[in-house]
């Protein structure tokens, strides 16, 4: 059991996966007194200590851009900030595209990136391979390529965050469950748990693939549902480059990137359906292996050491839910950054401070908020994997 239970508190974060801990942090370094985080479990014992790690700003939403970005200035600079170190390797991204449309959909979204400073660009079949030396490159067409992404260790940005969150001020409980948000008057009154319950004026949902229940509890709909992925670790592969960008094959979603002297990798598996499993499956693995002595048959006999499953958190448009509810003042949410909400996790963190604060945040997020699936016309994130 952790520390007491406060009685009030300015804003309660529910989550402590790496939005959560961002947003405490952020909120208890601009002064908000009695800041308060419950995660039900460890600190990024949700998604994201299953994350790949992947950080990257090369998105086809400008919004994504931008909150990628800044959010590679942190891990970049995050020794120096944090005083922790999160092993981030800037070797890249190298999307790889094998049909004239992807091309030109990535043509579209690099002039974008560049337009917003990101050093994007698009490379050609002989460039990519030697980018990544271990894929075969058969029918594929081109590549986009960005420099300044990469990837690095989630478990130590959650330790950087949670250390620099109780240094800022702020109080973290892990072990301890929400079970419930009162509003009375249309505005937050009080967080619940099961060992009693904390006033306040403000809660953030930051709990991940769990955010639909959340949500409900103060009636607020977030549309966020569970989708099981899962990773495979293997044994060290022979003569790899340790510049090996994270590759990704855009046609089949395969990706790999260096961990150690050996890979990790992944695939979506399209017959997977939504729930909370979290038991490692094999049925995915035939659709993995096709696709592996296609794009890296190198790999092909590179032996298995270990993987993991975990949860994607789902949007209908696969883009964020991140704002304020329009009908119940005083809650926010950050949430269904559907697989991508590792590399968004620093910048999120300041948006949220911001909407707290009533500042304007480093980049409109209107477009993420929670009620754009009332009719209104969506647009979709199309870089998701
Ligand atoms: C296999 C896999 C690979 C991925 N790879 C990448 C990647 O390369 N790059 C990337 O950017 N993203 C990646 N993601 C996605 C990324 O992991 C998530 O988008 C991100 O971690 C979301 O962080 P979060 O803090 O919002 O949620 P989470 O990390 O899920 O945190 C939510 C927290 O809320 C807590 N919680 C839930 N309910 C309650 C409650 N009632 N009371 C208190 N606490 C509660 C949970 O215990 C949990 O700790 C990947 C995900 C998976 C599954």
């Amino acid at each position: 059991m952790s520390a007491a239970l406060p009685e009030e508190a300015s804003v309660v974060v529910v989550g402590g996966g790496l939005t959560g801990l961002a947003s405490a942090y952020e909120l208890a370094r601009a002064g908000v007194p009695d800041v308060v985080l419950l995660d039900r479990d460890s600190f990024g014992s949700g998604s994201t200590s299953r994350a790949a790690g992947g950080v990257r700003a090369m998105f086809s939403d400008p919004v994504n851009v931008t909150l990628g970005a800044r959010s590679l200035e942190t891990f970049r600079d995050f020794p120096a900030r944090f005083g922790q170190e999160i092993d981030y390797a800037e070797v890249g991204y190298l999307f790889l595209l094998s049909t004239p449309e992807a091309v030109t959909a990535f043509e579209d979204a690099v002039a974008l990136q560049n337009s917003l400073g990101v050093p994007s660009r698009m490379v050609d079949v002989a460039e990519a391979r030697r980018l990544s030396p271990l894929i075969e490159t058969d029918g594929l067409l081109a590549a986009a390529f960005s420099p300044t992404d990469g990837h690095c260790t989630p478990e130590s940005v959650v330790l950087g965050y949670a250390s620099a969150a109780r240094r800022a001020g702020a109080t973290l409980l892990p072990g301890r469950a929400a079970t419930g948000i009162d509003v009375t008057g249309g505005r937050v009154t009080a967080v619940h748990t099961a060992d009693g319950s904390i006033r306040t004026g403000a809660v953030v949902c930051a709990a991940g693939p769990w955010s639909a229940e959340v949500g409900a509890w103060a009636g607020v709909d977030l549309p966020v549902t569970p989708l099981r992925r899962q990773i495979l670790v293997t044994e060290p592969v022979p003569g790899l480059d340790p510049h090996t960008p994270f590759t990704i094959d855009f046609a089949t979603s395969f990706y790999f990137h260096r961990e150690g002297r050996g890979l990790l990798m992944g695939m979506s598996d399209p017959e997977e359906t939504p729930g909370f499993r979290l038991t490692r499956s094999d049925a995915w693995l035939p659709r993995l292996g096709e696709a592996i002595e296609r794009r890296a048959p190198a790999l092909a006999g590179v032996g298995v050491t270990g993987g993991w499953a975990g949860l994607y958190e789902m949007t209908p448009d696969h883009n964020a839910l991140i704002g304020r509810a329009r009908d119940v003042e005083g809650f926010l949410y950050a949430t269904g950054f559907s697989g991508h909400g590792f590399l968004m996790g620093p910048a999120v963190g300041e948006v949220v401070r911001d909407l707290y604060l009533g500042r304007e945040p480093l980049v409109d997020v209107s477009v993420f908020d929670a009620g754009r699936f009332e009719g209104a016309a969506v647009r979709p994130e199309l870089n998701v994997v």
